[in-house]
């Protein structure tokens, strides 16, 4: 008997771009392929390096307009009609590097969230993260963890579990009482080592980002920062969306071959969790420390933000009436300053009032400035530029005062006023003070 025929293997062909039908997505072609053989041109089309292609046809999914296809020569084509004809049943090949990298995924799991404190208070965008955080971990069915470091800060735990964490991962020793990068950076490595999360958050703050983004050079992986929508995908991945190009469009970032996904979000964009009281938590104490001596950074004295007399934080301000160009000078901010008296509020700007130098820098509300979320946000003279919403459109209520009516902050005002301000804002304040006078006199 002769032996039996050798199974024809399946030609996997090289990839090649179809004429005028490359829509210059953002280069997904060349983000996907495993052996770096796509370069971009400057129009954003792909030249792919034949000679190197395997043939995965990775770039040829991913394409959002179908302008990639496999190239087969003659002699593989001849082959794949042979067994096409035949119907020798050609065995799927498994992508090895696609099913190590789901094996090394599937390693991570859990939502984490870095509580950060400054001398055991904790910073109040931890407690938002966790809010977030609930919902990831809800949609990936895991556990929602904070990572608590510090000296003598269990009780931050506790405040963990009564905003929606179920477990706390608590590295507590003397030497992280103050926060220094290279402390923080490593206990941090060592939980995910040890542990493997999925998902990290942290706030934007200057903590933060500096801690964020030192964690994620060392263990090598993605970090999206300030980001204003988190969710989750199909396939577990976290769809990190953040202002891009100044703000003008919305990009939804991906970190699909690494773990753990990283992200920050800056403080007031996402809300408050209900804080739930009598809910017990899972306390792990990891036994970590690092030696003071290997550590370069001394601190010798906090001086903290906001002592100075003039110095307001309009980010936890309940009513804010802010000023723009409209405002023409620096001296109208008075009126507003009058306004914000009445509601017990504080003033606030956009850029280009503070690039007129008619306000300080930290009463800008934007995407460069501070984000807000008041019970009540009065716009008045400013005109609603992307830039500036991304800071205040999450505000309860917003009322805008423009006198054009076509200004883009009407698309997102509660209540909408056209006309001059300068009219408008002091027969507001007047409207005020004689409704609290009849308050007072009934
Ligand atoms: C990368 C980048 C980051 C940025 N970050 C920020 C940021 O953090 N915050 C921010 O605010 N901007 C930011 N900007 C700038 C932003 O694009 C706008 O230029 C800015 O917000 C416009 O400020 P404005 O609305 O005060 O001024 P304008 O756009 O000039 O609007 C003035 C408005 O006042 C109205 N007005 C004039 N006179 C009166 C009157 N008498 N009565 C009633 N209405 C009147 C006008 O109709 C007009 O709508 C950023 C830009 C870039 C590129
Ligand atoms: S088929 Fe695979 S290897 Fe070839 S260019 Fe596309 S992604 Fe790269
Ligand atoms: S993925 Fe498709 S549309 Fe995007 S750059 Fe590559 S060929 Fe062009």
């Amino acid at each position: 008997m002769s032996d039996p025929k050798p199974k024809p293997k399946k030609p996997r062909g090289v990839a090649f771009l179809l004429d005028g039908k490359c829509i210059a997505c953002g280069a997904r072609c060349q983000s996907v392929c495993p052996v770096n053989c796509v370069e971009m041109t400057d129009s954003g089309e792909p030249i792919i390096e034949t000679a190197k292609c395997i043939g995965c046809q990775k770039c040829v999914k991913i394409c959002p307009s179908s302008a990639l296809e496999m190239f087969f020569t003659p002699e593989e084509q001849k082959i794949l009609a042979e067994l096409a004809a035949t119907a020798v049943p050609v065995e799927e090949e498994i992508d090895p590097e696609a099913a190590g990298l789901a094996r090394k995924l599937a390693e991570y799991r859990g939502v984490w969230v870095f509580v950060e404190q400054t001398e055991g208070e904790p910073a109040k965008v931890s407690w938002e993260l966790l809010g977030v955080g609930a919902e990831l971990a809800t949609k990936l069915g895991v556990e929602l963890c904070a990572l608590v470091i510090g000296e003598n800060v269990e009780h931050l735990c506790r405040e963990a579990f009564a905003h929606g964490a179920a477990k706390a991962y608590l590295v507590d020793a003397p030497v992280f009482y103050h926060y220094r990068t290279e402390a923080y950076v490593e206990a941090s490595c060592h939980l995910i080592a040890k542990y493997k999360p999925e998902v990290i958050l942290m706030g934007a703050t200057g903590m933060g980002r500096d801690l964020a983004g030192a964690i994620a050079t060392r263990v090598g992986t993605g970090l999206t920062a300030d980001c204003t929508g988190l969710s989750i995908d199909d396939k577990r991945n976290l769809m990190q969306t953040r202002p891009a190009f100044g703000g003008n469009i919305m990009a939804t970032i991906m970190c699909d071959k690494f773990r753990p996904q990283m992200s920050t979000v800056r403080p007031n964009v996402m809300p408050m969790p209900v804080r739930r009281d009598n809910v017990d938590g899972m306390i792990i104490r990891e036994e970590f420390t690092v030696p003071e001596e290997s550590i370069l950074t001394k601190v010798i004295e906090i001086i903290r933000d906001g002592h100075s007399k003039n110095a307001v934080d309009i980010t936890g301000a309940e009513f804010i009436v802010s000023g723009g160009r409209g405002m023409m000078g620096p001296e109208n901010f008075a009126m507003l300053q009058e306004l914000a008296d009445e509601l017990g509020g504080v003033v606030g700007a956009s850029r280009s009032a503070v690039d007129a130098g008619w306000m300080p820098g930290d009463r800008q509300v934007g995407q460069t400035g501070k984000t807000v979320r008041p019970k009540i946000y009065i716009a008045c003279g400013i005109s609603g530029a992307i830039q500036h919403l991304v800071g205040m459109q999450d505000s309860d209520i917003v009322i805008a005062i423009n006198r054009d009516k076509n200004a883009p902050i009407f698309e997102v005002a509660t209540y909408g006023i056209v006309g001059d301000l300068f009219q408008v804002i002091p027969a507001l304040t007047a409207k005020i003070r004689e409704l609290k006078k009849i308050e007072v006199l009934t």
